[in-house]
């Protein structure tokens, strides 16, 4: 059975303070009141991870992971962080290719290309996002964006390879905005990515790869997101930076 991730991303959000209080909020939660099997990741902006990876560190079910890393291995990269690095201080994760570094900071898809091919080299788990904008789906071309997104992104692993990736689904129109995508959107658009990953590899490859959907995901919407066969959990961004909200969610993971 494919492992169900529930991963709150806290963009640039949080002082060193908060976050560390945060994070204690959500442990404690955890522990309380969680008994599903769902892994959960804690994914704070870099200058926490280091710590917050030490508290989670012991803790069955949660892990760490980050925002971002570079493509390359070490070197003259001024602000830059490698996958290695990330990888020495026992984080677990890294998300790739979120729509804010794509739009913002024009990551391409061959540019992501090797930034999944560093976080793999380094034994972490990619968290790789696609995800069409509002015009894309306006104008039904959201297949299309997708289709290239993965097959650009991810589609050089080999069968090894590419078991080790997460995907998130984030409409870009969902983000951050208030709006979800409705479950059979999400459920859609899931289906279909599952499929794409059969017909280039094959069906116990694309069964076994979990896919989160990301996109203003709130207590109030999860469970029903979560009761679709093929969505595998979420990525949350808002209502991860508080601990009752982003417990709530975890919750509706059974
Ligand atoms: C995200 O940033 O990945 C995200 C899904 O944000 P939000 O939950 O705020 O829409």
């Amino acid at each position: 059975m494919r492992k169900k991730i529930i991963a709150g991303n806290w963009k640039m959000n949080k002082s060193f303070e908060e976050g560390m209080a945060l994070v204690t909020e959500i442990i404690g939660m955890v522990k309380d009141e969680y008994q599903g099997s769902a892994e959960v990741v804690i994914i704070p902006p870099f200058i926490h991870l280091n710590a917050i990876n030490r508290m989670v560190a012991e803790i069955n079910n949660i892990s760490s992971g980050a925002q971002n890393c570079s493509n390359h291995e070490s070197g003259a990269y001024t602000g830059e962080i490698s996958a290695g690095m990330i990888k020495s201080i026992g984080a677990e994760y890294v998300i790739v290719g979120h729509s804010e570094r794509r739009q913002y900071f024009g990551e391409h898809n061959d540019w992501l290309a090797k930034k999944i091919d560093a976080v793999i080299k380094n034994n972490l788990t990619p968290i790789y996002c696609v995800g069409e904008t509002l015009d894309e789906r306006e104008n039904n071309k959201h297949f299309e964006i997708l289709k290239q997104q993965i097959s650009e992104g991810i589609f050089h692993l080999g069968a090894d390879e590419i078991k080790k990736v997460v995907i998130a689904y984030e409409p870009v129109w969902a983000i951050g905005t208030g709006k979800t995508a409705t479950t059979a959107q999400a459920q859609e658009v899931h289906a279909y990515i599952r499929t794409l990953i059969a017909t280039h590899y094959n069906t116990d490859i694309a069964a076994a790869i979990t896919i989160q959907y990301g996109g203003s995901v709130k207590p109030e919407n999860a469970a029903e997101l979560f009761a679709s066969p093929d969505i595998d959990g979420a990525l949350v961004g808002g209502a991860a930076l508080q601990s009752r909200s982003f417990v709530d969610i975890i919750k509706a993971m059974k």
